[in-house]
């Protein structure tokens, strides 16, 4: 499998190339400004001790505080944080929001934790890296497998750490305590903008069949908001345990119940099971990645019917397979740009926690619309004028946007 961060490095060189950016920029990307590696002891409830590994990379602050999530899984690994990290500068500089980038991961299975022993491994997290973060530093928000809920004793362990309270330290808090109504679905929603305005310019013709991998917090937020809009039909959808197919379209929210009850959407009445890999080629109009990386690879891409890719998910192309995709003419819509709508939305949290003064649930929805819609029509000129890919001209616009600032301060 490739690896997620030579990927990244990989599409780095190639838009410095088309830019015809300094060799010393690029080289500067490359690395991230600092890498944070913690070790966090946890008591378990059988009061045995366990240590956790962390990490938070802060890839750029060129352009403002580093800002990215946090995930909990097992496979977290200082590379794929390097990479996703790395991705966050590109997300918020493509956005236009004044953020760096960064990431951060502990490695752990949140599923085999107790909600006691989660708060403190979450706190013991925020004890490890608070010498690193601020609201002008470092913004840390949920990722993979973390949420409000988490979000809310992270910031409660900073605020009894500083001895003041600091809202804007973290975004995707709950509602009820300085968060943002809107940020659960914030992805989702934003995801669901582009996709309105791909089809579009595409001049697609609704109904529009979907296939939907992944059924977490992304995923199945995009399926809530698909049911309710006639122009979609979403015929599948999958979940680390497998997937499930109707050719009527699963048209029915009690999926949500099911896969609560039974841990997984697979069996979900007036379906047929498939596989993961069955439903990246399944012969529909829109394919949504909404799991985790490297899913559409060179192995696969080849059998990809679908004719716009919606990536949810950060990373699930890899360029090889972009390749293949570019040649099938499928176009991709590219992570930085199709799941910007969180970081979005979190910056809108942060702007608010700020200001002690709180947007309308409105207001939030259309300045996520706006900002979004934008960015994907600004991709999509330059993807004209310079006859590039979506992801390509994402990443040229992004690019400019860092090295310029870089360039301004006198870093290069
Ligand atoms: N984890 C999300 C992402 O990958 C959101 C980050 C944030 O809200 O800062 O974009």
């Amino acid at each position: 499998m490739e690896n997620v961060y030579n990927m990244t490095l990989k599409r780095l060189e190639e838009c410095g190339e088309i830019l015809g950016l300094q060799k010393s920029a690029i080289e500067y990307l490359k690395k991230p400004q600092r890498i944070i590696e913690v070790s966090i002891p946890v008591e378990m409830d059988d009061g045995s001790l366990k240590i956790f590994e962390g990490f938070r990379v802060q890839h750029n602050n060129a352009r403002g505080p580093y800002k990215g999530g946090i995930r909990f899984h097992p496979n977290v690994g200082l590379e794929e944080v390097k990479a996703l990290a790395m991705l966050m500068t590109w997300k918020c500089a493509l956005l236009d929001i004044p953020c760096g980038g960064a990431k951060g991961g502990v490695r752990v299975d949140p599923k085999k934790l107790s909600e006691k022993e989660l708060e403190r491994l979450s706190r013991g997290y925020i004890r490890a890296i608070a010498p690193f973060i601020g609201p002008n530093i470092d913004i840390p928000a949920p990722d993979v497998n973390t949420n409000p809920k988490i979000m809310g004793w992270m910031f409660d362990e900073y605020c009894n750490i500083k001895g003041e309270i600091l809202p804007s330290v973290i975004t995707g808090k709950p509602p009820n305590l300085f968060g943002s109504e809107v940020r659960e679905i914030a992805t989702s929603l934003g995801g669901k903008y582009v996709l309105d305005e791909i089809i579009a310019l595409l001049n697609m013709k609704p109904p529009l069949t979907i296939a939907i991998q992944g059924f977490g917090k992304v995923g199945g937020g995009i399926f809530k908001l698909l049911l309710n809009d006639k122009k979609y039909k979403v015929v599948a959808i999958s979940d680390s345990k497998g997937g499930v197919f109707s050719e009527d379209g699963i048209n029915d929210e009690r999926i949500f119940e099911h896969k609560k009850n039974t841990g997984s959407v697979v069996g979900f009445e007036n379906t047929e099971t498939i596989t993961n890999k069955e439903l990246l080629s399944l012969d529909v109009d829109i394919l949504i990645p909404a799991a985790l990386e490297n899913q559409i690879r060179e192995d696969n891409a080849e059998e990809v019917k679908a004719k716009v890719i919606l990536e949810l998910a950060n990373g699930p192309t890899t360029p090889k397979a972009d390749e293949i995709l570019r040649n099938k003419e499928i176009v991709v819509v590219p992570d930085i740009l199709a799941n910007a709508g969180g970081v979005t939305v979190s910056y809108f949290e942060w702007v608010q926690n700020r200001e002690g003064f709180f947007w309308e649930k409105h207001e939030i929805e259309e300045k996520l619309k706006q900002r979004i819609t934008n960015a994907l029509r600004e991709v999509w000129e330059i993807s004209k004028k310079m006859k590039l890919d979506l992801r390509t001209s994402a990443y040229v616009l992004a690019l400019r946007r860092v090295v310029d600032a870089m360039r301004a301060r006198g870093w290069i």
